[in-house]
């Protein structure tokens, strides 16, 4: 290659000659790759009112949005009825079949807010269908029009509902698709998922199955993630690639969010009878489930990429025959500039063999063209570790930090503001990485760490290969394209500009792979686990390390005061990236402010036994901010009083008694037959509640069966004094009918009635919240139960 023999610490893949012209030139390649990344994340311009009939316009659907998310609209309001209405009138307007299913539904699943009891809900259901010229099946476009408690639902769901009318709009204006759309929208998911679950198992439009397209949005902005499909599904991610205008989806998503407590109400549609795929975009998630989610805060371009999607996979899926859709195998897939890359899942684990094999090639090859000896390619293994462990440390440390001095973030699942965060985590796992690198480049020397890195990105591929293998692609493919860039430089003997363009290109393959997760990976798990973000941004990095080199002055060859001046050179990088993250993380803390738009979060719940009269304020708060902290003093378990406020620790202190009743119990029938014991029971709220519960002291009866409103209750064992339980969502106010089968330990048996309703205002005691302090977004914020115990 003509260069002066050199130590081997100089022996990198990439000797380029014009070494500043390289140490400018990949970086900017790379940073453009990366710009096109983001370019393919970001959300379409939203169409106006006018836009053609046959398009989606988000203009059009933001009108819908505004009468949907005009105030709270939870199951079984008045304003839930009112936006039904809405919905009804609009679909029946386009010329669609449209009915309102109404049932007694039970949950679906096992769901983590079900831990009162087994749950069920009255549900209101719109369903309307387009009938198909020939159908080979259904197309059901899903989304659920109830709100939360605490707020209008703006984003959840009512862009999801919103689009569908558009999406309905849009198909009822053109010809005929070849089979049946069904638009279902559905009531109480916020609740139990109860709405869906009762539409999949009971609805006779949904006997026969077919693929659910659910939309959802948990958040203001960002891409529409296609996060999550049914098993076996290859044939429906083909139609996702082709037919989806903006085909953001991987199958790491996948993984992601099955380690999430989240459910939606695809969870009801996942058995046999159903394939489909599910959507929400998920940014700006401070406001999720707040009184802030309003219409005015929804980024249009994130319901346009909605719409577009929702509308092009509905015509697509309802010209497919869906007699085929379930296909032998999952698929690996990933967003790339804007298309999507699919594999086969069955190649992941080759893939990973070969990836680790080709690294394994390249090591061999260094040591034997002297760029590494076999002690030095060990260290370069070992050490790789460390910018992976430090790194996500490093990020925790941040926000711990951050947290300190700012407390109100305990309870947001991310900053109202967090890009300034987000990119001081990113230059945090900068600085680790090349804090480490400009440590070790002259002992170990350019190569070895680079080999280093790649041997750990194939392991973990073949890692994730065995445990989560939708995720084995983002570690495997750049593994595999760096192995393959160094052994074609390095066999073919590369030279003059070559061995750069090869390292740039095996690293432009791990920015489009790993960038997307950096990105996503930010608002799917929230600050509080930024770092696995900063984890994946280590990954990017020792992906870069022959590029990162490049930035740095040559190892080998200086003496005295030259080699001084290099090594001060060499921690340029690692310094200003430092710089960078203490100045993005102080940005963060100074931009984003409590104030009245981007409230603190607080937690807050009324509960009263009316039998005893006793009161107490709770919350859920670990760390009660200073609006809390004047109403608990003390962490107590309302598990033996509040049975239907499930059994978690909770921050306590005194109320006042409100003079509100308790839900009154009646005894309908009671018929005793051996060892048995049928009571049949009226439960009636004696105000207006979401929420009623009824609870057996298992220590005076043992429950055999019971049913409410005429519906069989799973018997799910409960912990403790109130062994067993019934929620039961959106009662009607003529109460509930309860059917309890027993084997009665003594003459009498306890159970304990609840009910909740929504709002503290009017409470004794109760100061309303300074504009700076707002509502945690929960279900049971705001919560005002009352409960007594009957002896029966
Ligand atoms: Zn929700």
């Amino acid at each position: 290659m003509g260069a002066p023999p050199t130590r081997p610490a100089d022996r990198a893949f990439a000797k380029p000659r014009r070494r500043l012209l390289a140490a400018v030139a990949a970086p900017v390649a790379l940073l453009a790759v990366g710009a096109g990344v983001l370019v393919g994340l970001a959300t379409p311009t939203p169409r106006p009112a006018d836009a053609p009939a046959g398009e989606f316009s988000a203009a059009r659907a933001y009108r819908n949005v505004e009468v949907i998310a005009a105030r709270p609209h939870v199951a079984g309001s008045a304003a839930n009825d009112r936006v039904r209405e809405h919905l009804v009138g609009t679909l029946r307007g386009l010329g669609l079949q449209t009915e309102v299913q109404d049932a007694v539904a039970p949950e679906a699943g096992q769901l983590s807010s079900a831990a009162g009891g087994a749950t069920l809900a009255r549900v209101r259901n719109v369903v309307a269908r387009l009938p198909g010229t020939d159908p080979t099946g259904k197309v059901f476009l899903v989304s659920h029009y109830d709100s939360v408690q605490t707020g209008p639902g703006g984003n959840d769901d009512a862009a999801g509902t919103a689009a569908i009318l558009e999406v309905a709009r849009a198909l009822s204006a053109g010809p005929r698709p070849r089979n049946d759309v069904v638009f279902v929208l559905t009531d109480a998911e916020e609740a139990c998922l109860c709405g869906a679950a009762g539409f999949a198992a009971d609805h006779p439009l949904a006997a026969d199955g077919g693929v659910v397209l659910n939309l959802e949005a948990r958040g203001s902005t960002g891409p529409v993630i296609m996060f999550e499909t049914s098993r076996n599904n290859a044939k429906l991610v083909d139609v996702f690639g082709r037919a989806a205008p903006h085909p953001v989806g991987t199958s790491f998503a996948v993984e992601i969010y099955r380690a999430l407590p989240n459910d939606t109400d695809f969870t009801a549609f996942l058995d046999q009878k159903f394939v489909g795929l599910n959507s929400a975009y998920i940014d700006g998630g401070a406001i999720y489930h707040t009184p802030l989610d309003v219409p005015a805060r929804m980024d249009r371009g994130s319901l346009q990429m909605h719409g577009d999607n929702a509308l092009g996979l509905a015509r697509e899926f309802g010209r497919t025959d869906l007699g085929d859709l379930r296909s032998g195998h999952d698929d690996t897939y990933f967003p790339v500039l804007g298309g999507l890359v699919r594999y086969p899942g069955w190649l992941t684990l080759p893939l990973a063999v070969a990836a680790l094999l080709a690294v394994g090639a390249l090591g061999w090859l260094l040591r034997r063209r002297g760029r590494a000896t076999v002690g030095t390619l060990a260290a370069g293994v070992g050490l790789a570790l460390a910018p992976v462990v430090v790194a996500p440390l490093g990020a925790w440390l941040l926000w711990a930090a951050i947290t300190t001095i700012r407390p109100g973030y305990a309870e947001l699942l991310d900053p109202y503001r967090p890009v300034w965060y987000r990119l001081a985590v990113v230059a945090l796992a900068a600085t680790v990485l090349l804090c480490w690198y400009a440590l070790l480049r002259r002992r170990v020397g350019p190569a070895a760490l680079a080999f280093g890195g790649l041997l750990w990105l194939a392991l973990f591929g073949v890692l994730l290969a065995v445990l989560v293998p939708g995720g084995a692609y983002l570690t495997t493919l750049p593994a595999l394209a760096g192995a393959v860039a160094g052994l074609t430089a390095l066999a073919t003997r590369l030279d003059g500009p070559w061995p750069v363009v090869a390292v740039t290109l095996a690293g432009a393959v791990a920015v489009v792979v790993l960038l997307p997760p950096v990105v996503l990976l930010f608002p799917a798990l929230g600050m509080g686990m930024g770092a696995v973000a900063a984890l994946v941004a280590v990954l990017v990095g020792l992906a870069l390390l022959p590029v990162v080199d490049l930035l740095h002055p040559r190892a080998g060859g200086q003496r005295g005061l030259l080699a001084l001046r290099a090594r001060r050179l060499g921690a340029l990088p690692a310094g200003a990236a430092f710089v960078a993250a203490a100045v993005l993380a102080g940005v963060g803390l100074a931009v984003d402010r409590f104030d009245a738009d981007h409230p603190v979060p607080t937690h807050l719940m009324y509960a009263l036994d009316a039998g005893t009269k006793k009161a107490a304020w709770l919350s859920h708060e670990d760390k009660p901010q200073p609006w809390t902290d004047r109403y608990v003093d003390r962490t107590i378990s309302v598990a033996d009083d509040f049975p239907g406020l499930g059994d978690d620790e909770l921050r306590a202190g005194p109320a006042a008694a409100a003079p509100l009743p308790a839900p009154k119990v009646e005894t309908l029938d009671d018929s005793r037959n051996g060892g048995q014991r049928v009571l049949r029971l009226r439960v009636t709220p004696q105000r207006q509640v979401r929420l009623l519960t009824l609870h057996v002291d298992t220590r005076t009866a043992t429950v055999r069966a019971a049913s409410a409103a005429g519906r069989n209750v799973p018997l799910k064992a409960r912990d403790g004094r109130w062994g067993f339980g019934i929620v039961f969502h959106a009662p009607p106010p003529e109460g509930v009918e309860v059917t309890l089968t027993l084997v009665p330990r003594g003459e009498t048996v306890s159970v304990r009635a609840m009910d909740a309703s929504d709002g503290l205002s009017g409470l004794p005691g109760f100061r309303p919240r300074p504009a700076n302090v707002g509502v945690v977004g929960s279900h049971s914020s705001e919560l005002l139960a009352v409960a007594q115990t009957y002896s029966l």
